[in-house]
C-alpha cells in the first residue's frame, strides 16, 4: 500500500466513525510561550481539552505535521543514528473532545489495524499505565480489562510514568496513555533474545507506533494536575512508522516516504544507500532535515539567528555540515530535494507546494552562507583537537566557532564526539551569556498557566472555524 493510500484510509476510517477530517495546522506556534512548534497532534486542539474554546465537532480525525527538536521532546539526536525518529513526522490522529472514551478509542485502534490493514495481530503488542504513587495516579486497570477482550494477557505489559502517562510539555494537559508496539523482527533475531523484555526493548524493529491517551489532566505551573472539565480521547500513530510496517520495510527510510529523496541525493551526489553505515547517516540525516525545514518555512518560520528561526538554522547547518563531511558537497544542493518533497507530499500538503519557491531560495542561501565558512571552521576546529590535551576542548574556543563561523554549539558537539571528544559546555555558556546579558530582558519568557474555563465562565475571544482554516492558537483568559 502506498503511503498516500495509508494516510488516507485512516481518515476515512474515522470518518465512517462520524470523525469530521480537518486538515494538519501549521507546524509553527507564533503566540504559545510555552512551545516553539507543534510536537504532537493534540496541539492545536488543546484549547478545547481545557475548555477555552468552544467545541464546534466532537470528534476529528487529522493528520498533523509534528516536530520535536526542541523542549520536552527532542528526538535531533536520534535522527539519522536510528531510523525511526524523525524531526519532522505526520501524527496521525483521532479525536473525541467530551464525547466518546476508552472503550471506543481501543475497540477501533484495534480493528484499524487488524481489520483494515490486516496487521498480523502476532506483532502486536500493547502497554497500559501501572501507576504512579508519587502523584496518586492509580494503575489503570480499565484499559487492561478492555485490552483483554483483544490480545492475550501476556502481550499487556505495563509502563511507567515516563512512557505511559503523557504530557504534552512542562505544563498542559495530559494523562495516562496506553500504546500499541509492533515487534517486527525476523524469527532469527528474535532467537537471539527469547523473553526479552519488549517495553525496554532498543531494537529499530520492536518500536512504538500508536498512543492512546486518556485525557483527564491540566498540569499547572507549579507542577500540580487538576482535573480537566472533561474527558478527551487523544491518539497519536506515527505515519512514516505505520508505513513501515505496512510496507514490509524494516527502516522508516525504505518507505515510499523516504526513498524519493534518498533516491535523489543519490543521484545528487553519486553516493550509494546501503553501503557504508557513515554516508547512510548523512543521507538520512538530510532526506530527514530538509522535510523539517522545508515544511518550517512553508509554514512561515524562516531560518535566523534567534528563537524559533535559529532552531531551523541548527537543522539545517546540521544536514549542510553531514552533506559536506560525508557526501563530499561544497555547494548549495539540499534546496534541490524541495522540489521531490513538493511532487510527493504536495496533494495532501499544499503549502509545500504554494511555497515552493521561496522554500527553494530561502535553503539555497542558508546553505550558500554557512559553505562559505563551514571548510575553515572545521579546519579550525582540526587544529583545536589537534592543540586539546585530553578529551574536553575549550568551550572558549567552541564560542569562537559559533560566533565567528555560524556553528551553532550542538553541531560542534556532534563533530567533537564524532571524533571522541567532548565539549567544555559551561566555558561556552559563560561566553554565551556575556555576549547575551544586554538583550536578556527581552528574551524572558512569560509562563502562566493555561485557564480552564468552567460551563458559566465567560470567554473573552470566540475563535476561529478550524473547519474552514488553518488552526490558529489564540489564547483565551477568563474575564
Ligand atoms: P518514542 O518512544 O518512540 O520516542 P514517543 O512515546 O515519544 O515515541 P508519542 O509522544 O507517544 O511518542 O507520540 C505518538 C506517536 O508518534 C508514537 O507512537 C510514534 O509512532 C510517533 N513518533 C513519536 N516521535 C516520533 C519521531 N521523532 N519520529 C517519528 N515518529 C514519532
Ligand atoms: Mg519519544
Ligand atoms: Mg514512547
Ligand atoms: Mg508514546
Amino acid at each position: 500500500m502506498k503511503s498516500q493510500d495509508i494516510r488516507k484510509k485512516f481518515l476515512e476510517f474515522f470518518e465512517s466513525k462520524q470523525h469530521k477530517i480537518v486538515p494538519s495546522a501549521s507546524m509553527v506556534l507564533k503566540d504559545d510561550p510555552t512551545l516553539m512548534f507543534v510536537n504532537a497532534g493534540m496541539v492545536p486542539f488543546k484549547e478545547y481539552f481545557l475548555g477555552q474554546r468552544k467545541i464546534v465537532n466532537t470528534r476529528v480525525t487529522d493528520s498533523q505535521k509534528c516536530l520535536r527538536v526542541s523542549g520536552k521532546h527532542n528526538d535531533l539526536e536520534e535522527v539519522g543514528i536510528d531510523t525511526y525518529h524523525h524531526t519532522l513526522f505526520e501524527m496521525l490522529g483521532n479525536w473525541s473532545f467530551g464525547d466518546y472514551f476508552k472503550q471506543e478509542a481501543i475497540a477501533w485502534a484495534w480493528e484499524l489495524l487488524t481489520e483494515v490493514y490486516k496487521i498480523d495481530k502476532d506483532i502486536l503488542y500493547v502497554t497500559i499505565f501501572e501507576g504512579d504513587e508519587s502523584e496518586g495516579l492509580a494503575k489503570d486497570t480499565e484499559a487492561y480489562d478492555m485490552w483483554k477482550d483483544y490480545i492475550a494477557e501476556d502481550r499487556i505489559l505495563l509502563g511507567n510514568k515516563k512512557d505511559n502517562f503523557w504530557e504534552m510539555g512542562a505544563q498542559g494537559p495530559c494523562g495516562p496513555c496506553s500504546e500499541i508496539h509492533v515487534d517486527i523482527r525476523s524469527a532469527e533475531e528474535k532467537a537471539k533474545t527469547p523473553g526479552a523484555d519488549l517495553v525496554n526493548m532498543d531494537h529499530p524493529q520492536v518500536v512504538e507506533i500508536w498512543n492512546l491517551v486518556f485525557m483527564q489532566f491540566n498540569r499547572k505551573a507549579d507542577g500540580s494536575l487538576e482535573n480537566l472539565p472533561n474527558q478527551h480521547i487523544d491518539t497519536g500513530m506515527g505515519f512514516e512508522r505505520l508505513c513501515m510496517v505496512l510496507q514490509g520495510v524494516q527502516s522508516n527510510y525504505d518507505t515510499d516516504v523516504f526513498t524519493p529523496l534518498i533516491h535523489e541525493l543519490e543521484s545528487k551526489t553519486g553516493v550509494v544507500y546501503g553501503k557504508s553505515e557513515e554516508i547512510d547517516i548523512a543521507l538520512r540525516v538530510i532526506s530527514d532535515h530538509v522535510r523539517a525545514v522545508a515544511f518550517a518555512i512553508a509554514d512561515g518560520q524562516l531560518p535566523s539567528s534567534t528563537g524559533a528561526g535559529y532552531v531551523i538554522r541548527r537543522i539545517l547547518r546540521r544536514a549542510i555540515r553531514y552533506g559536506f563531511t560525508f557526501l563530499n558537497q561544497k555547494e548549495a544542493f539540499i534546496y534541490q530535494l524541495v522540489e521531490v518533497l513538493s511532487h510527493q507530499m504536495g496533494a495532501y500538503f499544499p503549502e509545500i507546494t504554494a511555497q515552493k519557491r521561496l522554500v527553494k531560495n530561502v535553503i539555497k542561501e542558508e546553505e550558500a552562507s554557512f559553505l562559505r565558512t563551514l571548510g575553515q571552521g572545521l579546519g579550525l576546529l582540526d587544529n583545536v583537537i589537534e592543540a586539546t590535551k585530553g578529551k574536553e576542548v575549550s568551550g572558549e574556543k567552541a564560542f569562537e566557532l559559533y560566533d565567528t563561523f555560524g556553528f551553532p554549539i550542538d553541531l560542534t558537539a556532534l563533530i567533537l564526539s564524532e571524533k571522541g571528544y567532548s565539549l567544555n559546555e559551561s566555558e561556552f555558556d559563560a561566553a554565551l551569556q556575556k555576549q547575551k546579558n544586554r538583550s536578556r530582558a527581552a528574551a524572558e519568557m512569560d509562563m502562566d498557566d493555561w485557564v480552564i474555563l468552567k460551563e458559566d465562565d465567560e470567554e473573552e475571544f470566540v475563535g476561529y472555524d478550524y473547519l474552514e482554516t488553518q488552526v490558529k492558537i489564540t489564547r483565551y483568559r477568563k474575564v
